[in-house]
């Protein structure tokens, strides 16, 4: 089957580092990733020692996030892999390795192949949290990575939006089933305040985020704003640095109720 293609090995390579946090979302484009780069800038800026995995292997943004789309990891001894580094952060994507158009087309066991190097062949050296962004949704990569990676627990990332929460419910369902700690729920693209008169426009919907956390009895992290210049910071590869402060306070909060 394809999870045995998968040989996420032995926690003894994982221990140097502290905890592994996953951040999933059930659906693509709410902003999980835009999220785990922000929350591992915010562990960063509180002097964690942090690394983040792009397991998006079919999707990978960690490289255009952090404006680093040009990167190649190095080799050592031509098995370990050297993790791009960052503003201090660590990283490993495929998205370094080959071109986009490559993975693209790659069966399971390929991909699942590629993720397995990805995370055991990468040098991470030590590390207080290894952030993974994973693929959205619930198939076999994902719960293949919540049975054999040895992580303290997943965040989830919605937006208020039905279908967003639908699918962010499978997902908790999904590392309740394997026993993981949810560590909380962000709602992104909570609101948007516009820019003319002030208001706050509820644009994909109200509190589903908070009704989400409250019935699966897990913390809500933070409602983070639909902002522009989240999108386009984003885009520019800036990510916190230079977040609209809402956003900046919002993650560092999270990152804190992680750590804690
Ligand atoms: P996912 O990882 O869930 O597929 P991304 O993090 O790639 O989602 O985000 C999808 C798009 O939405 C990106 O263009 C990103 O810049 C934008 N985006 C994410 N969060 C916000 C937000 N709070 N406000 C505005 N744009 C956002």
């Amino acid at each position: 089957s394809l999870s045995a293609e998968i040989a996420l090995t032995s926690t003894n390579k994982f221990k140097q580092i502290k905890h592994i946090v996953l951040v999933a979302s059930g659906k693509g484009g709410v902003g999980k990733s835009t999220s785990a780069v922000n929350l591992v800038y915010a562990m960063a800026e509180q002097g964690a020692k942090v690394g983040i995995l792009d397991a998006d292997i079919y999707g990978p943004s960690i490289p255009s996030l952090f404006g680093l789309e040009d990167e190649k990891p190095t080799t050592k001894d031509n098995k370990t892999l050297q993790p791009i580094i960052k503003d201090g952060i660590k990283m490993q994507s495929i998205g370094f390795l080959v071109p986009a158009e490559d993975a693209t087309v790659w069966r399971g066991p390929m991909a699942s192949q590629a993720l397995n190097q990805l995370l055991n062949e990468t040098d991470w050296g030590e590390l207080d949290y290894l952030f993974v962004d994973m693929p959205p949704g619930t198939g076999d990569i994902q719960l293949t990575m919540t049975q054999k990676v040895p992580a303290s627990g997943a965040v989830i990332i919605t937006t208020p939006q039905d279908l967003a929460l639908a699918d962010a419910q499978k997902g908790i369902a999904m590392f309740n089933q394997v026993n993981l700690p949810i560590l909380g729920l962000i709602e992104n693209m909570s609101h948007y305040i516009c820019g003319h008169c002030g208001g706050k426009n509820h644009v994909f919907g109200q509190q589903g985020g908070e009704r989400l956390a409250s019935r699966h009895g897990v913390p809500l992290l933070a409602e983070i704003p639909l902002d522009i210049e989240i999108r386009t910071h984003s885009e520019q590869g800036l990510n916190i640095a230079k977040q609209p402060i809402k956003a900046t306070e919002n993650y560092t909060a999270c990152s804190q109720l992680i750590a804690s």
